[in-house]
């Protein structure tokens, strides 16, 4: 049985930095809400209200107050219009908002499982569409990361069909905010395989643990482009400090 159950997050912050994932997903320490996480969640939730059939301006009023910090609202208001939505539009024939997914990695009955949440899936005419809506201030191609590939994976598996487009919009560009990708069946698979071994080297962590191995060998720290944005920046420099003060 393993020890948890992943999302394309978990995986890719284990890859980030071992230490970071220990600290957020297995001792489960609380994490501070930061302020583009927030703007973040309320976009999401937004759209999700638009789409579901609620006025705009009810749905970003509701968005603003449920979010857990102030927020700028005309950049709330912002990123909102630019998402090519229609009020509604998700009560549709073959379209889901926020689309939840949980399977196996692979046929292994002990086959650590993946989840996610799909922001916009569109069935058409026997193809799939999936859309990610995106607030980051810097865009990138969908073959940056194993996000959309995996999520594609997931699809063609539920659904059993070959052709899946995903998107990745990004809400505060004007011009050319849609990566958009057609994912080949070899695609899907590298991103399935990449999630099944990361997913497994972590499940084989996890017993060592369990059975004494110390957590900093297991998980070690490792600095990266994020490293200013991490809660347990000023623990892991006290930890490290002969790393740091060698690195720098
Ligand atoms: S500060 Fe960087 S290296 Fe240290 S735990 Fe955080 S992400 Fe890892």
């Amino acid at each position: 049985m393993p020890y948890m159950i992943y999302s394309y997050s978990r995986l890719s912050l284990y890859e980030e930095c071992p230490y970071h994932f220990y600290k957020r997903y297995v001792e489960k320490r609380e994490e501070p809400i930061t302020e583009p996480l927030a703007l973040g969640s309320a976009v999401h939730k937004a759209i999700e209200l638009i789409l579901k059939g609620m006025e705009k301006e009810e749905a970003l009023f509701t968005a603003e107050m449920d979010s857990p910090l102030p927020l700028n609202s005309l950049e709330l208001r912002t990123l909102v219009e630019k998402a090519p939505i229609l009020q509604g539009e998700g009560l549709k024939e073959g379209v889901e908002i926020e689309k939840y997914f949980n399977l196996p990695l692979s046929s292994n009955p002990n086959a650590p499982h993946i989840q996610g949440f799909i922001d916009l899936f569109q069935l058409i005419f026997g193809t799939i569409e999936f859309t990610d809506w995106k607030t980051n201030r810097v865009k990138y191609k969908p073959t940056e990361t194993k996000q959309l590939p995996l999520y594609a994976w997931a699809l063609s598996k539920i659904y059993k069909i070959k052709e899946i487009t995903g998107t990745l919009h990004f809400l505060r560009f004007f011009k050319n905010a849609r990566e958009r990708m057609t994912f080949s069946e070899e695609d899907m698979e590298n991103a399935r395989k990449w999630a099944e071994t990361t997913a497994n080297e972590i499940e084989n962590k996890l017993l060592l643990l369990e059975l004494g191995e110390p957590a900093d060998k297991l998980f070690p720290f490792k600095p990266n482009k994020n490293c200013k944005n991490c809660p347990y920046a000023a623990e892991c420099l006290l930890k490290n400090e002969k790393y740091f003060l060698g690195v720098c």
